[in-house]
């Protein structure tokens, strides 16, 4: 049966749509502000010796995430393979030899179509992904404040034009940003408080310690508080809610069995980790920070599809 998505009037409509999009001043002006922000992001990283290495599009291995996506499996060659959804595994196996690396890497994350409304979900987009061996989450989180206010300060320098056009003043945040642990925010905001949170903050907030059920199972807890994680998500000011998600990860293999049978998650699923761990890995930590989600913070635009040229909102196939 043809479906909506796949009739004649469905595909003319799409194509007006999407030159309308791409005419649009607005969408012009974002798009332009985007390419500095990969621009800064990665002059960034490399000036700390952080080395690019390129996605990975499919792989027999990829991020689980912790809520429900469709699941685009690809079958060649007598075995499965899926588009990944993220650069974990492989960002935590490369930098094993190399140390501190980055990559700018396209996702693909098929969200449901309930997540079309929040204005802050592609179901195709770039994160920068980084991650780097033997280091802390407090030094990862001193890099990515770092980072931040590079990446915002050099455009309020060399492209203030673009923030006028969008009528944008963003201050000079100063690091450390606060911290707030998931319980104390729970606490004060109540159950989902992430928009609150967002809203009240007046600069970048950390969110740490934030419990497994909330998360990955790779991520690592802290030694003496079981089913607390020791990772940090990165919030922005004013509403625009999660910068980034990151952690250190788990290198233990008991550990790693625990929390994927924790999770009811199979041992058959992630058997190329649960090898590579047998191998031994060590500890590493990282981030990710959404591209379109931090230039639309910058731009301080209110649909992250007004900073894509072709943007992919759950729930519709699109050029
Ligand atoms: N790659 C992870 C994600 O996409 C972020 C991280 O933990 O580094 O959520
Ligand atoms: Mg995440």
């Amino acid at each position: 049966m043809e479906t909506v998505n796949q009739k004649e009037e469905y595909v003319v409509s799409e194509i007006e749509s999407s030159i309308k999009h791409l005419s649009d001043e607005r969408v012009k002006h974002a798009i332009v502000a985007q390419g500095y922000v990969r621009e800064y992001v990665m002059d960034f990283l490399r000036s700390r010796g952080y080395i690019e290495i390129p996605p990975i599009i499919i792989s027999p291995l990829t991020d689980p995430l912790n809520h429900p996506v469709y699941d685009p499996r690809i079958h060649a060659y007598g075995g499965d393979m899926w588009i990944t959804k993220s650069m974990i595994f492989h960002k935590q196996i490369a930098v094993q030899e190399l140390k501190k690396i980055f990559i700018m890497s396209p996702n693909i994350r098929l969200e449901q179509e309930e997540r079309s409304a929040t204005g802050r979900h592609l179901y195709e987009f770039s994160q920068i992904d980084v991650e780097a061996l033997d280091k802390s989450r407090e030094e990862m989180m001193d890099l990515a404040e770092d980072l931040i206010i590079y990446t915002i300060d050099r455009i309020k320098k060399e492209h203030p034009e673009e923030l006028k056009y969008f009528h944008r003043e963003l201050p000079d945040y100063k690091k450390p940003f606060d911290k707030i642990t998931y319980a104390d925010a729970e606490k004060k905001y109540g159950r989902d408080f992430e928009k609150k949170l967002s809203l009240e903050a007046k600069s970048p907030v950390w969110l740490i310690d934030i419990p497994l059920r909330e998360r990955e199972f790779y991520d690592r807890e802290y030694p003496d508080k079981p089913g607390i994680l020791r990772d940090m998500d990165l919030i922005y000011p004013e509403g625009y809610q999660e910068a980034s998600s990151g952690g250190e990860r788990e290198f233990e293999l008991s550990k790693i069995l625990e929390r994927i049978h924790k999770k009811d998650q199979t041992e058959e699923q992630f058997k190329w980790f649960i090898e590579l761990a047998k191998h031994g890995i060590k500890l590493s930590t990282g981030f990710g920070i959404g591209i379109e989600r931090f230039t639309r913070f910058i731009c301080g635009v209110e649909r992250i599809e007004d900073v894509s040229p072709f943007p992919k909102i759950p729930g519709k196939i699109s050029l």
